[in-house]
């Protein structure tokens, strides 16, 4: 998707410090860390919210958590980690959505309030 900031990094016209990637998706860590270690987990098919996601969408979305929970002691996860989607409303974006390419927040490393 063309002006999609994370299609740019899957696509290495951004650079970004890859830490994991497979044919579903990557991670790399977020650019504004909001915990001591704070990734994003980004699936290579753009699409914006958990509403669009049809089953394929579903089925990736299931491998990209297991695939983070078996990768949690490489990151450096090991006391635990938090996951968070942020999704724009219809009517307004409660949850800050500021990248429309779905992506999953995992932070940790640290105590977390
Ligand atoms: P969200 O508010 O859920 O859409 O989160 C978007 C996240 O993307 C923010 O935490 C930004 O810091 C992060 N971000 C934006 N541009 C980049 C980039 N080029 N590399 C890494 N993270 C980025
Ligand atoms: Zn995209």
């Amino acid at each position: 998707m063309e002006n999609c900031v994370f299609c740019k990094i899957i696509k290495g016209e951004i650079s970004s410090n890859i830490v994991y990637q497979d044919d579903d998706f990557v991670i790399f860590p977020d650019l504004n860390p909001k915990a001591k270690l704070h990734y994003l987990a980004v699936p290579r098919k753009h699409f914006a919210l958990l509403s669009e996601a049809g089953y394929d969408e579903e089925i990736l979305i299931g491998r990209i958590l297991k695939k983070v929970s078996t990768l949690s002691k490489t990151l450096g996860l090991e006391n635990g980690y938090r996951i968070i989607i942020n999704q724009k409303g219809e009517k307004g974006n409660d949850a800050g959505q500021e990248v429309m390419h779905l992506h999953i927040h995992i932070l940790g490393g640290e105590k977390l309030n």
